[in-house]
């Protein structure tokens, strides 16, 4: 990840909105990937440059896609879960779901194009496993997944 940009800024800005609490629940997300990226850039962590698609665990059960143009080498998840199903977990390849469904693209994004390429390839994936799309900057795809401490199965 790269030093958080503009949408982080501006959505905790909408996240301290009054009457806000759906925004702050997604923001503990963001918060703890972003907590998770400094950490990251002090060495703390192991780091893999991706340039492609990662099979996580060799089985299919986790695998991280590349979705470039929000950052140059921005990256969301596919997850398929016994129970549940495949999962799709956008990170901010879109913010929220009228940006998915429209392609529409954050001015400040890195790259236009780019952008509009991995939101086509996420929705064919979507389709493909009938999968549910979480957007985790969107306050309506929380409720999806369970509340912490339960976890999807
Ligand atoms: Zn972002």
């Amino acid at each position: 990840m790269d030093a958080h940009h503009a949408c982080g800024r501006r959505l905790r800005r909408r996240a301290h909105r009054p009457g806000g609490a759906g925004a702050s629940g997604r923001h503990v997300a963001h918060a703890a990937r972003l907590r998770h990226a400094a950490g990251a850039a002090k060495g703390e962590g192991k780091v893999e440059a991706l340039a492609v698609d990662k099979d996580v665990f060799g089985d299919g059960s986790v695998i991280v896609l590349r979705t470039p143009g929000h950052t140059p080498g921005h990256q969301s998840l596919l997850v398929k879960l016994p129970q549940t199903g495949a999962v799709v977990i956008t990170g901010d390849a879109a913010h929220f779901r009228e940006n998915y469904d429209s392609d529409g693209v954050p001015a400040f994004n890195f790259d236009r194009a780019q952008t509009v390429a991995s939101l086509e390839r996420l929705k064919k994936i979507a389709a493909n496993l009938k999968a549910t799309v979480i957007i985790q900057h969107d306050a309506r795809d929380i409720d999806k997944l369970p509340a912490f401490p339960a976890a999807a199965k």
